[in-house]
């Protein structure tokens, strides 16, 4: 089933590309440029796995009663063109095969299903054990990984910025935005693009605004805790980083920062997130503006303390999934407010945790 919308989410925003290009001299700048280029000759090829025979393995035998299956991955390759899905490789339950991307992807995206199971409850994107696809080796040096509304893509990078299927945190923020997707019905901050603005010709939407920084927001939220859930890190063992080791390192550690958003040391050489409402500006990227909501999320889970996901993350889970399309950080503070006070209690230390966490970035007073 087509989705309502064609929203493209780019684990590494363009804004990073173009500064590179502008670093770079001008041959390395057109280079750098070229995975915007080559992209828009993406095609998409539906119902490949209906084409094929592939059917859900959700039966069980007679002799099995394990709990049905909550999710069901397919792996497919697009041997460096950028044809969609691609050629189907790997499938649910399947053994590992000779190549390390289709493998590291598969595991990689179980840990960010399981962790939505084991978490929250949920069974797949759609809570409803729906399949989840990715592509792997899309495009030529592709450097970016992406959810199209449909499934997940990744490239295999280039000498600036690669690793992408390695990154367990950028692979479950892409996932996530799968989640937002279906958890919210016409999505959250999704705006129709004009033809001019788009990067793939079948990118029909994008994230705008403060709820389209929040959709960016909760990606990353839940791409960091699915990193430290999986790490059994508590809140001060995090080092709450997302995109680590994916950049070359003369241009940088990570793509951004939870713990202090903006903070250059951290990330990249020209990283602008920014974290408090003092320096929000109207119709900025949101990867920029995503810095507020994020760090708030941040500073809520540290005060806290313990395991992020198993106080703060369920606040933030049960709250988002109550936004507007259209919501605002105000919105989200008080729906994350809610949320803590419905669960603790008004005078309780995660109600507190919250509401001081959403005054910090000056989102309230
Ligand atoms: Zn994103």
């Amino acid at each position: 089933m087509k989705p309502a919308y064609n929203c493209f989410c780019f684990a590494v925003p363009s804004k990073l590309f173009r500064k590179l290009a502008e670093k770079a001299g001008e041959d390395e700048g057109k280079r750098l440029n070229s995975h915007i280029e080559h992209s828009t000759r993406l095609r998409t090829q539906r119902h490949v796995c209906s084409k094929q025979g592939v059917v859900p393995r959700t039966v069980q035998s007679p002799q099995s009663f394990m709990p049905a299956q909550a999710y069901r991955r397919s792996i497919f390759n697009a041997g460096t063109d950028t044809d969609l899905p691609g050629k189907p490789v790997r499938h649910e339950g399947d053994k590992p095969i000779r190549d390390r991307a289709v493998n590291r992807v598969y595991d990689n995206t179980g840990i960010a299903l399981n962790f939505y199971h084991q978490v929250f409850g949920r069974e797949s994107l759609d809570d409803r054990s729906m399949r989840v696809e990715s592509a792997v080796h899309f495009g030529k040096n592709f450097a970016n990984a992406m959810w199209t509304g449909e499934q997940m893509v990744y490239g295999d990078g280039d000498e600036n910025v690669g690793g992408f299927t390695e990154a367990l945190d950028i692979i479950a923020h892409e996932l996530t935005h799968g989640v937002i997707q279906h958890m919210i019905p016409g999505g959250l901050g999704v705006v129709k693009l004009a033809r001019k603005d788009r990067e793939f010709e079948e990118q029909t939407h994008a994230l705008q605004g403060q709820a389209g920084a929040l959709n960016e927001s909760f990606a990353d939220v839940m791409g960091s805790m699915v990193k430290q859930w999986h790490a059994r890190q508590t809140v001060t063992q995090a080092n709450w980083l997302l995109g680590e080791n994916m950049l070359a390192p003369q241009h940088g550690l990570a793509i951004r920062s939870l713990k202090d958003p903006g903070n250059r040391k951290l990330t990249w050489y020209d990283d602008d997130q920014i974290k408090t409402m003092e320096q929000y500006l109207d119709g900025a990227d949101v990867h920029d503006s995503s810095g507020i909501p994020n760090h708030a999320f941040y500073l809520a889970a540290k005060k806290m303390g313990g395991f992020s996901w198993e106080k703060a993350g369920l606040i933030w889970y049960g709250a988002f999934a109550k936004l507007k399309p259209r919501a605002s950080f105000l919105d989200a503070a008080r729906a994350t407010c809610a949320a803590a006070e419905s669960r603790f209690g008004s005078k309780s230390k995660e109600y507190l945790a919250v509401h001081s966490a959403w005054q910090a970035v000056k989102v309230i007073t």
